[in-house]
């Protein structure tokens, strides 16, 4: 089982030839709005993949709330981890070129309202999952309070800091995995190393040592079609091929591999497999467009991983 304390942010995105400049108009084709969020994605990603899921997600009172619900619904997720407050739900809007870069921009809305308080009322359901999964739409305290629920559990829990911001050296302490991708590695070597980043060797495996000092077990460092990088304390560090797939767009490939990772962790497979698992769902999520319809489910997954 695995616990995501969430993020649920309507989406609206427009494809466009390339990206716009500043300052630039330009004629958009096609329109879409779903709902998605980086918590959500989580969620339903892992869901697809045939995990139990349970979770804490915030929404707003405002005419966006009104897609959670049934989303919730459509993906089997139990609508009792919605929480209503007063004001707007979390709200994204962004472009989609047509080489498959994106470019998008999140207002956190009802997001930033979800508290430490209504993370204790949730502690029985976190103690009792394998994984408690977070990500950085929501505030830090949330997650520092379901991070200590869960280690003193004995559980993992994994931080995907995203949207990048530093996380606190207390958070550090509680987490067990952190996955990031290659700019949010290069801001954490800024935030950790300061004055040794400028050093030589491979500043990601400096990168990782500073975390294991704060008790972390792993860092995964993903970078799009490179593949991804896994140190651990007790480890060589390990790269993890990409599958070599036909991208239209990498939406929601940093979610699918961090779900991926949640999956194989929480079934107790070994580190190797669970970054193929990762991998293979990040892949799969670049083969089509948007997020919410390019999420993998575990037929697509079993399938790229015995092909
Ligand atoms: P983010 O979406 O957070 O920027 P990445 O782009 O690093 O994250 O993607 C996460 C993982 O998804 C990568 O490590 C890789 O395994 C997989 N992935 C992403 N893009 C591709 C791609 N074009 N081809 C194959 N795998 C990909």
């Amino acid at each position: 089982k695995i616990f995501v304390i969430g993020s649920f942010v309507v989406a609206s995105t427009v494809t466009v030839e390339a990206l716009p400049h500043p300052g630039e108009s330009l004629r958009g084709h096609a329109f879409l709005q779903e709902p998605g969020g980086k918590g959500f994605n989580l969620a339903i990603a892992a869901r697809r993949l045939g995990a139990s899921v349970d979770g804490l997600f915030a929404i707003g009172d405002d005419a966006l709330s009104a897609f959670a619900a049934p989303a919730f619904a459509r993906e089997g997720l139990s609508v009792s981890m919605l929480r209503h407050k007063t004001g707007v739900t979390g709200a994204g809007i962004g472009f989609i070129a047509r080489g498959g870069e994106t470019c998008l921009a999140v207002a956190p809305g009802a997001n930033h309202a979800l508290s430490a308080g209504d993370v204790r009322e949730a502690s029985p359901a976190i103690a009792a999952a394998d994984v408690c999964l977070a990500q950085f739409e929501v505030e830090e305290a949330p997650i520092a309070e379901a991070f200590a629920i869960a280690r003193a559990a004995g559980r993992l829990t994994i931080l995907n800091p995203s949207p990048y911001r530093r996380p606190s050296d207390p958070l550090l302490a509680l987490t067990s995995v952190l996955c990031v991708n290659a700019p949010e590695a290069e801001a954490l070597v800024r935030d950790l190393l300061g004055d040794a980043r400028d050093a030589d060797g491979d500043r990601s495996e400096r990168l990782a040592e500073v975390v294991f000092g704060f008790g972390v077990e792993a860092l995964i460092v993903t970078s799009g079609a490179q593949g991804a990088h896994l140190y651990r304390s007790s480890a060589k560090p390990h790269r993890q091929a990409a599958f070599p797939v036909e991208a239209v767009d990498t939406l929601g490939a940093g979610d699918a591999f961090a779900a991926g990772l949640a999956v194989g962790l929480a079934e107790r497979r070994a580190w190797l497999e669970v970054m193929r698992i990762a991998a293979a769902c990040g892949a799969l999520t670049a083969t089509k467009p948007g997020t919410f319809g390019a999420l993998p489910d575990r037929r697509a997954l079993e399938a790229l991983l015995n092909a």
